[in-house]
């Protein structure tokens, strides 16, 4: 005889046990918590799956409650918010063919193929409300498990949805399932091939706005059909969404590739091709500054600058190694029939160097530094302004030491970053990423690796994210993250392990017992790339930049004709203690000038009129603070200098 089971134990985030009535859901299980936690659940994560909220529990499930004050409940809305705009979409344009509609950063899209219609911004708005109108009728979203998945072909192919045709026929063995939106009445309104999770009904999607319009390809594919993609975004409230407009648009006007062009700071030209950057006087000038600070801190610190050629014959990256793992991303030429490639990292290079010579324990840790340019081929879609080119320059080093100086030069270097970052006032993060699958060397050296990095984050005192698994094969790494001014995250430095190149090098040196032992080999770079970095620093300053990195520091405007000679006089002392000035003798109006300045992002203005003349005094007046009234061009000089040597950045 059998009891019919009327109650299952599930366990909550916190490991404890709780039993619910079997045939329980989710909301069923947040509700027997409390009435005020289920009106804020969203889904659940389900034995470390994102689900549905009314997902049906069994006994032992492992069950986290996903309320929307956690960001994984934004993938609940924004998806169920692309398929909402997916619906609506098809309800205005009859012949529109839905493709794929997946969560994005702060937002989703959708892709559509509308033949003979281009979308515009106006459609934009009636899609909105079309949208809109489907969240006031609150419909329910119904997961409905494929049974016949052959039906279903017909189905999809009977309206057309060639893409949807193609995704059930790729994934017909992974039990897929429909999402079907239904009216108050019960009637099925719309339905998507997905996997979910989604929010229970349209009505829990509050604030939502579509963004943009751009061209796309069918599975990214430009051979494939072409698709006119929707981008939006979705959050809880409206004063989160109007939060986030207000961020957006202040990125926008941040934009680095626009601040480029702007203020003549670089430009990328059809004749030189993709991703190769032309740095224009100003910003080559912020650069020149960037090389001279990191190269003087790198020699205080122990390193030893190199340079190394741009070029070598094939047989290095045979190698090292390169031709196997990198191929796809080096450029190849062939010059007195031998073949050549321009260089995608320094590393090898620096490891000749150290190989050039026998070295003895006494002389390590050796600290490798250089700027070097490199060239990675990129596909010419992904390219981004001065954030991601072909052509860039690394702040490289790389550190050859024993196995028992490596965690104090980690420590050194993770100093380091620290140092170079609180420069320019830019926050970071740290991540350790450890022993991926298809690594080489063995557990030992693993350990070691990955327990030092470990060990000199804590001794440090930075807190860090562990990614386990996402070490490179030859060896684990820490990663920086920057925040920006306005709270975006971009790809900083890296502390990279290789058990990979001291062994296909065969790099040695003789230690205290004469044996020959392996150096631990470490790169790192902190800037990353100099252009990357340019750009982040464009818009983390606005295009604003410190005194210090301003090819334009002061601008000296006369107000009539009558004081230019008293204007070149203060320029002339200026230039003297290297301030970089420039003399606005133009016949404009001071006013203008003065605006002009501003558009220029000159730090500061020294006005000049018959009062100044006749006191011997300069009208001061600076970017963002305004009038800082008279003062003696002595005095300001000082001011100057002491604002350029320490690097103020505020
Ligand atoms: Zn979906
Ligand atoms: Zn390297």
């Amino acid at each position: 005889m059998t009891i019919a089971q009327t109650s299952i134990s599930v366990y909550l985030k916190d490991n404890s046990k709780k039993e619910i009535p079997a045939g329980s859901n989710g909301l069923d299980l947040a509700k027997s918590i409390s009435n005020s936690l289920a009106r804020k659940c969203v889904g659940i994560l389900l034995n470390g799956e994102l689900k549905d909220l009314i997902t049906t529990l069994k006994n032992e499930d492992k069950v986290e409650l996903i309320t929307q004050e956690d960001p994984r409940s934004y993938e609940f809305l924004r998806h169920s918010t692309a398929h909402i705009l997916a619906e609506a979409v098809q309800n205005l344009f009859k012949n529109a063919k839905i493709a794929i509609g997946p969560v994005i950063e702060h937002g989703f899209y959708y892709d559509f193929e509308i033949p003979d219609h281009k979308l515009t911004p106006e459609d934009l708005l009636k899609i909105e409300q079309e949208m809109q109108r489907i969240v006031n009728e609150d419909q329910k979203f119904i997961r409905v498990n494929i049974e016949d998945v052959d039906k279903q072909l017909k189905e999809f192919e009977s309206k057309g949805e060639k893409f949807k045709t193609e995704l059930l026929q790729e994934h017909r063995n992974e039990n897929p399932t429909l999402y079907v939106l239904q009216d108050k009445s019960g009637n099925p309104v719309w339905d998507d091939l997905c996997r979910g999770p989604h929010v229970m009904s349209s009505g829990q999607i509050k604030a939502f706005k579509l963004l943009s319009i751009s061209g796309a390809y069918w599975r990214a594919d430009e051979k494939k059909e072409s698709l006119q993609r929707i981008y939006g975004t979705s959050w809880w409230s409206k004063e989160d969404l109007n939060a986030y407009l207000a961020r957006l648009e202040e990125a926008e006007k941040r934009d680095h590739r626009k601040l480029g062009r702007q203020l003549d700071f670089f430009s990328m030209q059809e004749e030189t091709g993709p991703g190769l950057i032309l740095w224009h006087p100003r910003l080559a000038f912020m650069r020149s500054q960037l090389e001279d600070f990191w190269k003087n801190l790198h020699q205080e610190k122990g390193y030893e600058l190199v340079y190394t050629p741009h070029i070598a014959k094939n047989d290095l990256w045979n190698i090292s190694g390169h031709n196997d793992f990198y191929k796809e991303n080096m450029f190849y030429m062939t010059v007195d029939e031998q073949d050549y490639v321009l260089k995608p990292m320094n590393c090898p290079f620096h490891v000749l160097i150290f190989k050039s010579t026998r070295h003895s324990y006494r002389e390590l840790p050796i600290r490798m530094a250089e700027l070097g340019t490199v060239y990675r081929y990129e596909r010419s879609g992904v390219m981004h302004g001065l954030a991601r080119v072909r052509g860039f320059t690394q702040d490289d080093a790389h550190i050859f030491c024993t196995r028992e100086q490596y965690v104090n030069e980690i420590k050194g270097v993770i100093a380091l970053v620290n140092l170079i970052y609180k420069t320019f006032g830019l926050d970071y993060t740290a991540e350790l990423s450890t022993k991926p699958k298809d690594a080489i060397g063995g557990n030992e050296i693993w350990d070691f690796a990955e327990s030092g990095l470990a060990q000199a984050l804590k001794e440090y005192g930075l807190e860090y994210k562990l990614n386990p698994g996402d070490g490179a094969f030859y060896g684990p790494k820490i990663d920086f993250k920057l925040k920006d001014a306005i709270g975006r995250i971009w790809q900083g430095a890296t502390i990279q392990l290789d058990f990979n190149l001291p062994e296909r090098f065969g790099l040695k040196y003789t230690d205290k017992d004469g044996s020959q032992k392996q150096p631990v080999m470490v790169h790192r770079a902190i800037y990353g790339a100099l252009e990357r970095f340019a750009a982040i620093l464009i818009e983390h300053f606005a295009g604003a930049f410190p005194l210090w990195l301003c090819y334009k520091q002061v601008a000296v405007l006369p107000i009539t004709d009558r004081q230019i000679e008293y204007a070149n006089k203060i320029a002339g002392l200026l230039t003297e203690k290297n301030i970089r000035v420039f003399v606005d003798d133009r016949a404009e109006s001071v006013n203008a000038k003065i605006r002009d300045a501003e558009l220029d992002k000159i730090p500061y203005m020294i006005i000049l009129g018959d009062k100044e003349v006749q006191e011997n005094l300069i009208s001061v007046r600076a970017r963002k603070r305004g009038d800082l009234g008279k003062i003696k061009i002595e005095d300001f000089i000082g001011k100057l200098v002491q604002e350029i040597n320490s690097k103020q950045f505020q």
